[in-house]
């Protein structure tokens, strides 16, 4: 007996059942040596309230309904906060297509996101914003979030950091409430929210950041990061994982090929911060405790990100072979179906990195969450 089967959309029971299935492939081809990247093991239970919580409508009539209100089958007309004036219009005239729509819990809050094939016209030249200009080099970095070639530095927000205490505090009190009680739920809710509010504000300074350098920019240089790599290392992880560098580089691909100007991705093992910017000499005697790049040969005394970024810059112009804008990004690609905009993990070679962004684009855009 199930009595609640029937006031559930069956999608909530397919959508499981289609992640496990994901899930139980994903792990037999790793075994079997089919799959890049790193090894995937037997899928976990997944507990209501424990994992995110979310499931995805394919089928149905789903959608907005007017201009804040979206409806979902079995659920009905539902208010957002977000206005669905743009989505509407470009479903009506053909320029979008919805392919699907995701329900998820975060802390308190629900959000609706609709998978989206959007007809987007890819500016050849850089588009009608104002640019300052040229090239940029960016250094990313734990220090600081970024620092250009401008010299500009961008502080990292650290945003963890600050919320720290209150975290900690948040779950001290949630570890010392007794299991299943009425507190216990309060103080998990709790530490949820402070989580998800960094998450925001990191999402927040990040968008930002990328959205900037490819509105003002012609062309954006960064370098290779191996990201998962020192996210690995126990020392660096939370620092890296705060500051977000592989959700930079992830954004500029995309946003890069929205304003019509260029990411080049420099070379792994590209040496930015020994080389001197002013001479192209190499320091192998720098190391990372020094702040400051001085130069044996010509003298030169420069902050070391900034003599990275500028280095980063010098690349565009010396080879412009290195240049990879978001692959495929003017090419004419007719899907027929979702495309995943994420890569398989591992499969991306120097220099070559970042998901495609064809012109027609299956586009995930978090659009809004209901109240
Ligand atoms: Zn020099």
């Amino acid at each position: 007996m199930a009595p609640w089967w029937a006031g559930c959309s069956k999608e909530a029971f397919s959508a499981g059942l289609d992640r496990l299935a994901r899930a139980l492939k994903s792990f037999s081809d790793a075994k079997n040596g089919k799959r890049k990247g790193r090894r995937v093991g037997f899928p976990r239970f997944k507990k209501r309230g424990k994992a995110r919580d979310s499931f995805r409508y394919t089928t149905g009539v789903y959608g907005p309904a007017g201009d804040r209100r979206v409806k979902l089958p079995r659920i009905g007309r539902v208010r957002v906060h977000e206005p669905m004036g743009a989505l509407t219009s470009r479903l009506a005239d053909g320029r979008a297509r919805l392919l699907g729509a995701t329900v998820s819990r975060t802390a308190r809050r629900w959000f609706v996101s609709f998978t989206v094939e959007v007809d987007r016209e890819i500016p050849d030249t850089p588009s009608r914003r104002q640019r300052t200009g040229g090239a940029v080099g960016v250094d990313l970095g734990v220090k600081h979030l970024a620092v250009l070639s401008t010299g500009e530095t961008i502080p990292n927000p650290r945003h963890l950091a600050t919320s720290l205490r209150r975290l900690r505090t948040a779950s001290r009190a949630y570890t010392r409430s007794k299991p299943g009680s009425v507190g216990r739920h309060k103080r998990a809710a709790r530490l949820a929210r402070i989580h998800a509010r960094v998450a925001a504000q990191r999402r927040d300074g990040l968008h930002t950041l990328t959205t900037r350098l490819a509105k003002t920019h012609d062309v954006i240089v960064v370098e290779d990061l191996h990201v998962a790599g020192m996210a690995r290392n126990r020392h660096l992880a939370r620092a890296v994982s705060d500051t977000g560098m592989a959700e930079v580089r992830r954004q500029l691909v995309y946003k890069t090929s929205w304003y019509g100007s260029r990411l080049v991705v420099a070379d792994r093992w590209y040496p930015s911060s020994r080389t001197c910017s002013g001479c192209g000499r190499r320091n192998p005697s720098l190391t990372l405790s020094d702040r400051t790049f001085t130069c044996p040969s010509c003298g030169l005394a420069v902050d070391r990100d900034v003599n990275a970024a500028v280095n980063l810059r010098d690349l565009v112009a010396a080879s412009a072979s290195e240049t990879q804008n978001a692959r495929g990004g003017d090419r004419k690609t007719a899907l027929a179906r979702q495309v995943p905009v994420k890569r398989e993990p591992g499969t991306a070679r120097a220099g070559q990195t970042g998901g495609a962004i064809p012109s027609r684009v299956a586009a995930r855009q978090r659009l809004t969450h209901a109240s």
